[in-house]
């Protein structure tokens, strides 16, 4: 009927004082990143006498643990934002100072070497961390605002906001976890050898960004989340709410320089409800086929979401850049459209072979046996 909440704290009042509630710590568990976080394995009851107090009523201990869970699966996301902003930071710094190589073209051996933010390749993998870390960061915030709304707004646009923070909750978490795996892993590149040693942060930010696609639920479980339950829920509502405020940044890119990204994120949408559809009519049918897949249908549904946040941001950087007046401040804005552009060239387009597998009639990893590996 479902599992229950408990408060189990480490001491109890006991004869009039307070004693030992029985909950022993059997061991400290030595990971490979997140060396600062004591995690550790309790055990309760051991000797019989360990006491929990129930919160709330019995069999509605999930829904009261998502409560707290939600906001930290939005933490999650944050923190691995965070540290792949970090190793995007440090390896842009190494990248402005290190000289090797010299142009292509370029034969003369007298002449110095360049730096190697010089390299065509260098700077695809800058824009790869660019383009994923400040993606993150604005659906992040996206849904900072939405949970403040969910908050202190009333009627429509209270449930607007909840749905939609609702429905993007596991791709708020998962996107920027195992995405910032990627990032980190460039960062490290980027340094070529000096990356791999512990002189530079590289190393350490990449096996710190390694947790996050694990911990508070795995990039397995918000795949099933998002197609099993936050697709249909209401009806659909949240996914029809989200539609709508990507359409209203397209409107805003048409009559711009940006109007081609806007047809290709209207094209994107369409492979979103081609996708959606063909799988919910799966579901019916054969529930294992219709989430086999569940974890790429996140990373579909993903790469959409944060190129709609691209999209915005360069919408509101070409008003901006009319306007400013600094050259850092154009530099500024110029960055931000030029990396709109990339997300869409580079990793927009992947939507397409994504799309392809999710329609699939291909039933290789439901029908692979155990026994075969
Ligand atoms: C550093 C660290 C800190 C942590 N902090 C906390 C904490 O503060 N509080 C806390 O409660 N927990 C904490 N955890 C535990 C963490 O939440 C779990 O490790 C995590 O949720 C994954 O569960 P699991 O380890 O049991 O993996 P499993 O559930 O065994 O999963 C193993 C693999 O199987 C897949 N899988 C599992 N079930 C299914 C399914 N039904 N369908 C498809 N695939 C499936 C998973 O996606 C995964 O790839 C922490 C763990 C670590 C490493």
């Amino acid at each position: 009927k479902g599992i229950s909440l408990f408060v189990v704290p480490q001491k109890r009042i006991k004869d009039n004082g307070l004693s030992e509630n029985d909950v022993t710590t059997a061991g400290v568990y030595h990971k490979m990143g997140y060396k600062g976080a004591p995690i550790a394995h309790l055990m309760f009851g051991s000797n019989d006498d360990c006491k929990g107090y129930l919160v709330g009523e019995p069999h509605k201990g999930l829904s009261y643990m998502f409560q707290m869970m939600n906001e930290a699966r939005v933490g999650v996301g944050t923190n691995a934002a965070a540290i792949g902003t970090a190793a995007y930071h440090a390896s842009l710094a190494y990248a402005k100072e290190r000289p090797q190589g010299r142009p292509i073209g370029a034969k003369d051996p007298t002449q110095p070497q360049t730096l190697i933010i010089n390299h065509a390749d260098v700077k695809r993998m800058l824009l790869f961390q660019k383009s994923v870390v400040e993606g993150s960061l604005s659906l992040l915030l996206q849904c900072g605002l939405w949970s403040d709304l969910a908050h202190v707004a009333e009627g429509e646009t209270k449930e607007r906001a909840e749905l939609l923070l609702d429905l993007l909750t596991p791709i708020a978490k998962s996107y920027p976890s195992e995405m910032c795996c990627q990032t980190t892993s460039a960062a490290v590149q980027i340094l070529g050898g000096a990356g791999y040693t512990t002189d530079f942060p590289m190393e350490q930010y990449y096996r710190e960004a390694r947790i996050h696609p694990i911990h508070e639920g795995t990039t397995g479980i918000h795949g099933l989340d998002l197609l099993g339950r936050k697709i249909t829920l209401k009806g659909g509502k949240g996914v029809q709410f989200l539609m709508q405020e990507i359409q209203q940044t397209i409107g805003e890119s048409k009559n711009s320089t940006l109007k081609n990204l806007g047809e290709l994120l209207e094209k994107a949408l369409g492979r979103v409800q081609k996708v959606t559809e063909h799988l919910l009519a799966l579901a019916s049918q054969n529930v294992e086929v219709f989430l086999a897949d569940a974890t790429l249908y996140l990373e579909f549904f993903g790469i959409v979401t944060i190129a709609w946040q691209w999209l915005k941001q360069a919408v509101q950087a070409q008003k901006a850049l009319v306007q400013a007046v600094s050259e850092s401040d154009r530099n500024f804005y110029q960055g931000k459209i030029a990396t709109a552009h990339y997300f869409f060239e580079y990793e927009l387009v992947k939507t397409i072979s994504l799309s392809q597998r999710l329609t699939s009639s291909d039933r290789t990893t439901v029908e692979m046996q155990a026994e075969w590996f």
